[in-house]
């Protein structure tokens, strides 16, 4: 509407702006990222069920959230097995992540032969280290480490797109927005070290890249780190309203469920930027029913407009000893950086 809003505090949480990189990506792929992808998604599935032919799914350079490319493949391959079509229809998977399994934060404990072996056991062939370059209808071309170009055939694809800061964002200037991404700068505490009543929460805050690799990766930003944000900036914004000087930073450790159709992976990082005090890898139908029963219970408290994750903090810290949030003497520094 263009009304104007002053305010004393800001915080900046409005997920990221999808950018789909590698050429044709947007015409000719799928994605994932929004209700209405998801739906369009659906219809292109139908075809492939009536008309079975090679599937190619992964991520492009510049991505930070990888395991939903991973459920999809490992779910896709479970509803094709059901349909009895699951042996006219090749998986490949392909990755700018230097091995399967690193996720963008260096692998969490033994994921990476926890993933070849899923893809093997089920099939799916992966090639990772490569930028995807483009994808046309029919089929997908990548580029190697060396510069060579090989392409691979596909007659359905799901690509992940990088995520950036979104154009309201970059608007504000570079003390704002990180010059690179676009994404919110802030410091340990999640407050931007220029203007110390603007915060920033959620995908759109700039954590810089858990590790260098030889194409680029980010690193992800779930949904229980960006919970602990938004605790640690509340905290932080009560404080200095009440002059109290005690700040907080997340302790941004994860529990991530992934669905793989017929079961799930467990993976607990505590923290997830190294080093970690603490790292859980299963896999088991216990960790779906896990998933389907807190989704459940998600969507309920959302609709019921309660969304403060107290009872998560309680059985949080009774199982698993995690606290959401911990004091910092000096916020100066890098997000996830220790305090
Ligand atoms: C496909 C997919 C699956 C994922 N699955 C999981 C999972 O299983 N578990 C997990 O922990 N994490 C998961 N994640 C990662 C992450 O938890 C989610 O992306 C999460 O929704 C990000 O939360 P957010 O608050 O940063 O952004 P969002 O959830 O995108 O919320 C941003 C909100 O801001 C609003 N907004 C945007 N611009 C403006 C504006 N200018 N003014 C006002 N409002 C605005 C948007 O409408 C939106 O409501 C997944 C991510 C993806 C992409």
């Amino acid at each position: 509407s263009g009304k104007k809003i002053g305010y004393d505090y800001l915080v900046i949480a409005t997920g990221p702006k999808l950018v789909f990189g590698a050429q044709g990506q947007e015409e000719n792929s799928t994605s994932i990222c929004t209700a209405e992808h998801s739906l369009e998604t659906q219809k292109k599935l139908q075809k492939l069920y009536e008309n079975p032919g090679p599937v190619v799914i992964g991520a492009i350079p510049g991505v930070s959230c990888f395991g939903p490319a991973y459920e999809f493949a490992l779910m896709l391959h479970y509803e094709l097995k059901k349909r009895g079509i699951r042996y006219k229809v090749p998986i490949t998977f392909i990755t700018s992540e230097p091995y399967v399994g690193h996720f963008g934060v260096g692998g969490i404990g033994p994921s990476k032969r926890f993933v070849e072996d899923l893809f093997a056991e089920r099939n799916i062939d992966w090639i990772a280290n490569v930028a995807v370059k483009a994808i046309e209808p029919d089929k997908v071309i990548y580029e190697d480490v060396n510069g060579s170009t090989h392409e691979v055939p596909a007659s359905f694809t799901m690509f992940m797109p990088r995520f950036q800061g979104p154009e309201v964002v970059a608007s504000a200037g570079d003390k704002v927005a990180n010059p690179v991404n676009k994404m919110v700068v802030v410091n340990r505490c999640f407050q931007n070290p220029t203007y110390k009543n603007i915060f920033g929460v959620g995908v759109v805050t700039a954590i810089p890249p858990i590790e260098k690799t030889p194409i680029p990766t980010g690193g992800p930003k779930t949904g229980m780190m960006i919970e602990q944000m938004a605790i640690a900036v509340s905290h932080n914004i009560v404080n200095d309203i009440r002059n109290n000087p005690d700040r907080y930073a997340p302790s941004l450790s994860a529990i991530c469920i992934a669905d793989f159709g017929e079961d799930a992976g467990f993976f607990f990082a505590d923290p997830v930027i190294p080093p970690r005090q603490r790292i859980i890898t299963k896999k088991g139908k216990w960790a779906r029913w896990f998933k389907s029963a807190f989704e459940k219970y998600f969507l309920w408290k959302v609709r019921s407009g309660n969304i403060a994750p107290s009872f998560e903090e309680k059985v949080l810290e009774l199982f698993l000893k995690v606290r959401p949030i911990e004091l910092c003497k000096d916020c100066e520094g890098a997000p996830g950086s220790r305090c």
